[in-house]
């Protein structure tokens, strides 16, 4: 028969000299129950108020009393980049570690939820080596994410983008290419069912002031509405640049239409341009000390944006693994990048259309705020407002409460679930 005991957990002194844990970075005031819910693991885990002469650490012992795991020099981080077993690791000290996943850890994760995940919050063990110029490491927890930005993958399942992100940049050009505001609304859905907090950015905005002086006042449409354009006898997939519709007809609402809308819908609205430096100050700000997920079609000035906030800084360009003999696969390679001013951002390649993950149809609504003071006066509580009787969602768009513009969204989201 066996002596072994499975391994138990000990409480020893604490050394002064060896703490690692610091306050782990910046983020202020906005999302604090985010913050709060990390701090709160981490605090339960590791060592506790500095200046505590009574420190004490948990260490796992094994059978014989011998050391096995020391939690407390343990160091957290944030994975940047996960790139087949290597996760690569940015410390609450700046410094980049190459880690491998300690194997019991991995095999739980996978079966409980997903691999490491760029975003996660993670501690790991040093392991007095290098590789490729970066100190190695083992990742021993992983934090439970507080928001998952996914997508639909081609089978229709779940992929996950990025961890604990707070917030989502939705870039958009207000010309060339010209504005859909159906991608916005398909962004702040998306956002909303992460947990992210939607941001919307127009750029270019100086093209919408050379195009006002050109035309003697008249503000520039955005793109007619998806379905608009179907009636129209176009068809305008939504996830699709289409630059030969700069010089469709003009019939969608005007840009500075646009913008109201949505700050009358509570959503901030940054309006930039790389060109005039305006706003840039401000989206500074915005992404100060947080980690933020960018989106946009590509040409909307994303890298520009970046660039001239940070110059050098450049988003890596999605990669697509080329086709072999098990089918076409594509790898999009999410990857954190530091802001030196504080916070990361990480660009979303491949969503485009941003294909709605689990959002069931009864829940759409939710993610329609202006819809909400409506649907509990709907006649049937199921109602999915296409047109049952007594909707007061439906109602409410006939007595312009919500725009026709915003509902037909709705209904063509409704119709993709
Ligand atoms: P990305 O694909 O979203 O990263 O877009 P890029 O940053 O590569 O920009 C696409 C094009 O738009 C480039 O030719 C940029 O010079 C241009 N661009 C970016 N921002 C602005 C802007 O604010 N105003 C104008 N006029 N052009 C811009
Ligand atoms: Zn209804």
């Amino acid at each position: 028969m066996s002596r072994k005991r499975p391994a138990r957990k000990v409480r020893v002194e604490f050394r002064q000299n060896r703490q690692v844990r610091r306050r782990a970075d910046d983020w202020t005031q906005r999302f604090r129950t985010a913050r709060e819910q990390l701090e709160d693991v981490q605090t339960s885990e590791s060592v506790r108020a500095k200046g505590d002469l009574s420190r004490k650490r948990t260490i796992v012992v094994g059978d014989d009393d011998q050391r096995v795991v020391d939690e407390a020099l343990w160091r957290p981080g944030r994975v940047t980049k996960v790139h087949g077993l290597f996760v690569y690791v940015t410390d609450d000290e700046g410094r980049a570690w190459e880690c491998t996943v300690r194997r019991v850890l991995r095999t739980l994760l996978i079966r409980t939820r997903a691999p490491v995940l760029v975003g996660d919050r993670v501690w790991l063990s040093d392991q007095a080596r290098m590789h490729d110029g970066r100190p190695v490491g083992v990742i021993e927890r992983v934090a439970p994410r507080v928001t998952t930005l996914s997508r639909r993958d081609v089978r229709g399942r779940e992929h996950a983008i990025v961890a604990n992100a707070e917030q989502l940049l939705a870039v958009v050009s207000v010309a060339q290419p010209r504005l859909r505001p159906h991608l916005l609304d398909r962004y702040i859905v998306a956002a909303l069912k992460g947990g992210l907090q939607p941001i919307l950015c127009f750029n270019k905005m100086d093209l919408l002031d050379a195009a006002l002086a050109a035309r003697g006042g008249a503000d520039p449409r955005a793109q007619p509405d998806p379905i608009d354009a179907r009636d129209a006898g176009a068809s305008a997939p939504a996830d699709e640049t289409d630059e030969a519709d700069e010089d469709a007809p003009l019939g969608g609402p005007s840009v500075s239409e646009v913008v109201a809308e949505f700050r009358s819908l509570g959503y901030r609205c940054l309006c930039t341009s790389v060109v005039t430096g305006a706003g840039l100050d401000e989206l500074r700000e915005v992404l100060r000390g947080r980690l933020t997920a960018l989106s946009g079609q590509s040409g909307v000035g994303k890298s520009s944006l970046l660039n001239a906030l940070q110059p050098g800084l450049r988003l890596p360009t999605a990669s697509v693994s080329a086709e072999n003999e098990k089918g076409r696969h594509t790898t999009t390679l999410a990857e954190l990048l530091p802001l030196d001013f504080g916070g990361f951002v990480v660009d979303t390649p491949g969503i485009r259309a941003f294909e709605l993950w689990a959002v069931a149809p009864g829940e759409l609504e939710a993610f329609f705020v202006e819809f909400l003071p409506h649907v509990a006066r709907c006649r049937f509580h199921n109602c999915l407002h296409r047109g049952e009787e007594g909707c007061a969602v439906r109602a409410a768009v006939e007595d312009g409460a919500i725009s026709r513009r915003r509902y037909r969204s709705y209904l063509k989201m409704l119709a993709e679930l």
